[in-house]
């Protein structure tokens, strides 16, 4: 069964801008409100929109959300 986001075991970080407000909008080291999966290192603007790597061991991963609205299938 895939993890949960708010697993302890899952491994995700939250984007920090490197680049000046005028940039892309955020202050450096402002967070992006992007999370990045650290299995693949692919981002996403929240955990169940990252397009994780074929190979990434954490693509199964969703939020309590995702898997409330998406429930069913399991
Ligand atoms: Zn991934």
């Amino acid at each position: 069964m895939a993890d949960s986001f708010a697993d302890p075991d899952t491994e995700f970080a939250l984007a920090r801008s490197g680049t000046p407000v005028d940039v892309d909008g955020h202050k450096v080291h402002a967070p992006t409100g992007e999370v990045i999966c650290l299995g693949c290192w692919h981002a996403g603007s929240n955990v169940d929109e990252i397009e994780h790597a074929p190979d990434c061991d954490q693509q199964d991963v969703h939020s309590e959300w995702w898997r409330e609205t998406h429930d069913g299938a399991e």
